[in-house]
């Protein structure tokens, strides 16, 4: 079985923008494409699982978001071809789907269409919902301190494995685990 590296998309591998569709805001996270491929070195396989509810409120359509995830690629260069697949939750909190972080909808999902042991993945993100939905699939969760992390961390509802000052901070520390 393979394990993963399960990324949460905004504030963690590109800066959190609010209610992100324009193309022209997408911007990676320092050291991405750097830690992508340090995650590869280390023979995880990596996607991204993001909650999307702007979908569901209104504000931008799938379509959008798909749009927004082939600039991130556009963005990574040959980095992109380590990410299989960007996993959408598009529902609003209200929907209660069994797809939206800390839910493991999606996660169950991609362990079973990409073949990975989930219990032995990480999900890095900078959410509580990214932690917890790493708990909830009995993975590690690293809590990065970009985007809405240092401010989780401060409210202090989060339980993180780790955490690290970013992406690259995660792939070092990962690298130190068996
Ligand atoms: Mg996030």
């Amino acid at each position: 079985m393979r394990r993963f590296i399960i990324l949460d998309r905004d504030g963690t591998l590109i800066v959190e923008k609010n209610y992100l569709s324009d193309l022209a805001e997408v911007e990676l996270a320092p050291g991405a494409a750097e830690a992508l491929q340090q995650f590869r070195d280390l023979g995880f396989g990596v996607t991204v699982i993001t909650n999307q509810s702007g979908v569901g409120r209104g504000y931008f359509d799938l379509d959008a978001v798909d749009r927004v995830h082939e600039r991130i690629r556009e963005l990574l260069g040959g980095s992109a071809q380590i990410i299989e697949g960007f996993y959408v939750c598009p529902h609003a909190p209200t929907e209660h789907c069994a797809c939206r972080k800390p839910k493991t909808g999606l996660i169950d999902r991609a362990s079973r269409e990409l073949g990975f042991d989930a219990t032995r993945s990480y999900v890095i993100g900078d959410k509580a919902a990214d932690v917890e939905l790493a708990h909830n699939a009995g993975a590690k969760g690293i809590l990065v301190t970009t985007g809405y992390g240092a401010q989780a961390l401060e409210a202090g509802a989060v339980q993180p494995d780790y955490v690290a000052s970013g992406l690259t901070g995660a792939a070092a520390w990962i690298a130190t685990q068996s």
